[in-house]
C-alpha cells in the first residue's frame, strides 16, 4: 500500500516506522524543515546537546517511550534523575515534589487542608478508574473532596494558569491523569530530544521510508476510485491511506469533503497555543528546575524552567539555559506581538527569581510559538473524541486531542502513532 502521514513529529515517526517494518511504501510529508514537530530541537555551534524549542522532559512511566527506545537499541541513553519543582506562594518559592515537601508547604497552614490534599493525592495516584472522574469538573471535585481551600491554594492558580478561561470546565480526569501518570524522576535523552527523533526518523529511511521537509499537505480529497488525492506544495498525488498527525481543525482544513457529523466532532475540539521565551544566560539564573507560577502573582508567564539545572551547563557551552513558557488562546495579542516585545514583556519578571539578574547576562535569546500546543479537554469528552478512522476512506486522524484521559505529551503520541498503524494493517 501507498501510505502518506502528515507531520514528522513523534506521532507521524512512530507510525511510519511500524508501517514500514512491515514493507508498505511510506511518505511523510512536514511543512517544517526538520523533523520532530513540538519535540523538536536546535543547536548552535558552541553547544554539545540540541535544545528542545519548548521545555521537555520524560517521567519514568512513559513505557511507549522506554518501549520504543529498547526496539532502537538506545534505551541506554535516557538519562533519568530527579530535578527539583518550587511552588510560588506569596512572594515566596517553596519546594513542592515529595509528600515531605508538600507537608511543609506553608499555603496549606497546618491542620485539615494537609490531610485532605495529602489523602486525595494518594486517592487519585492510586485509583485506576477515570470514567466517572470525567463527569465532573477538576474544579468541582477539589472543593468537594479536598475543600475550597485547597482547591483555591494548590489547584486553582495552576489550571488558571494553564487553561485560562477554560479553566472552571476542565474535567476531573485530566487532573487524575497527571496525577496518576506523573513520577517525580524526570528524563532526557543524551544530546537532546532531537537526537532521539533523529534515531527514529533514520530508521524509518533505513526501512525504505521517505521523509519529505518543506513539503505543506495543502489538501486532501477522496478519487472515485476509494484512493486519495493530496496536494502536496504544488504537486498532486494518489496515496491507498493518509495518517495526519496535524491538529484536528487543519485536517478541516485541507479537507473540505469530511462528512458532517465528524467535522462537527472536530469543531467542538477546544486547544490552545503556547509562546516560549527561551534564553542563554552567562550566569545561573537560579537553583531548581522547574518553577509552578499561579496565574494571580502577577507573572507574565505560567512556568520558569532553568534547564541546566537538570542538564549541566557544559552540554550548551557553558551557558545557563531558561524557558519562560505560557499557554494562550491563539487570540490573544501576544500571538500577534514580534519576539522582541515578548522578550522585553518577560524579561523584568526575572528579578523575582534572582534580584542581581540583569540584561547583560543574556547571550542570546529566541521565541517560540505554537497555535495548537494544548488540547483543552471538557466535561464527558470520551464520547465525543473524533474516531482515529475518519469517515472518508482511507483517511485518518491521529492527533494530541485523542490521547484523553492522557495529557498530551511525547510517550502518548508514540502510543496514538503505533495504534493508529496498527488498525490500517488491520484486514
Ligand atoms: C510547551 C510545551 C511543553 C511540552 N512538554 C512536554 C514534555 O515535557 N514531555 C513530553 O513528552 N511532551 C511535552 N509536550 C508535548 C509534546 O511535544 C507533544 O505531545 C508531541 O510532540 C506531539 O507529537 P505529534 O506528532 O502528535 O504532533 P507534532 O509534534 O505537533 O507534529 C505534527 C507535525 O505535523 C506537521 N504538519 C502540520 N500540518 C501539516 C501540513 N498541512 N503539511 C505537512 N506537515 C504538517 C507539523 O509541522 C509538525 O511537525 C510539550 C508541548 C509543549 C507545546
Amino acid at each position: 500500500m501507498r501510505i502518506a502521514i502528515i507531520g514528522s513529529g513523534m506521532a507521524g515517526l512512530s507510525a511510519a516506522y511500524d508501517l514500514t517494518k512491515t514493507g508498505h511504501k511510506v511518505v511523510l510529508f512536514d511543512g517544517a524543515g526538520e523533523v520532530g514537530g513540538l519535540a523538536s530541537g536546535f543547536k548552535v555551534d558552541s553547544w554539545e546537546w540540541t535544545l528542545e524549542r519548548f521545555y521537555h522532559h520524560w517521567f519514568a512511566s512513559d513505557q511507549h517511550v522506554l518501549k520504543l527506545a529498547d526496539e532502537l537499541n538506545c534505551a541506554q541513553q535516557i538519562l533519568f534523575q530527579r530535578p527539583d519543582t518550587m511552588m510560588y506562594h506569596k512572594g515566596a518559592f517553596y519546594p513542592l515534589d515529595s509528600p515531605m515537601s508538600a507537608l511543609l508547604f506553608p499555603g496549606l497552614g497546618w491542620g485539615i487542608n494537609k490531610l485532605r490534599f495529602g489523602i486525595n493525592t494518594l486517592y487519585l495516584r492510586f485509583t485506576k478508574d477515570w470514567h466517572s472522574l470525567e463527569k465532573i469538573s477538576a474544579a468541582d471535585w477539589m472543593k468537594r473532596w479536598a475543600g475550597t481551600d485547597v482547591y483555591r491554594t494548590m489547584w486553582e492558580p495552576l489550571l488558571k494558569a494553564k487553561f485560562g478561561s477554560y479553566s472552571d470546565d476542565i474535567p476531573m480526569s485530566w487532573l487524575w491523569a497527571r496525577i496518576h501518570a506523573r513520577t517525580a524522576q524526570l528524563g532526557t535523552f543524551q544530546g537532546g530530544f532531537q537526537m532521539f527523533i533523529n534515531l527514529l526518523a533514520d530508521k524509518v529511511n533505513q526501512q525504505g521510508g521517505k521523509i519529505q521537509l518543506n513539503q505543506t499537505v495543502r489538501s486532501i480529497a477522496p478519487t472515485t476510485d476509494s484512493k486519495l488525492q493530496l496536494l502536496v506544495n504544488d504537486e498532486e498525488l494518489i496515496f491507498d491511506h493518509c495518517i495526519a498527525t496535524c491538529s484536528p481543525k487543519q485536517l478541516l482544513q485541507i479537507t473540505p469533503s469530511i462528512p458532517t457529523q465528524y467535522a462537527s466532532k472536530i469543531n467542538n475540539l477546544q486547544s490552545i497555543g503556547a509562546i516560549v521565551l527561551v534564553l542563554a544566560l552567562k550566569k545561573r539564573l537560579t537553583n531548581h528546575y522547574w518553577f509552578n507560577l499561579p496565574a494571580n502573582a502577577g507573572f507574565p508567564f505560567l512556568a520558569l524552567v532553568e534547564h541546566t539545572n537538570f542538564v549541566p551547563p557544559s552540554c550548551f557551552g557553558g551557558e545557563h539555559i531558561i524557558y519562560c513558557g505560557q499557554y494562550l488562546e491563539t487570540n490573544h495579542q501576544n500571538f500577534l506581538m514580534t519576539s522582541e516585545e515578548i522578550t522585553r514583556q518577560y524579561l523584568p519578571a526575572l528579578t523575582r527569581f534572582n534580584q542581581n539578574f540583569n540584561e547583560s547576562w543574556i547571550n542570546q535569546s529566541w521565541v517560540f510559538r505554537s497555535p495548537y500546543a494544548q488540547p483543552v479537554p471538557s466535561i464527558n469528552l470520551s464520547s465525543k473524541i473524533p474516531e482515529l478512522q475518519t469517515p472518508i476512506k482511507g483517511l485518518w486522524l491521529a492527533s494530541m486531542s485523542q490521547v484523553y484521559p492522557w495529557d498530551r505529551g511525547t510517550n502518548f503520541a508514540i502510543e496514538l502513532g503505533r495504534r493508529v498503524a496498527s488498525h490500517l494493517l488491520q484486514p
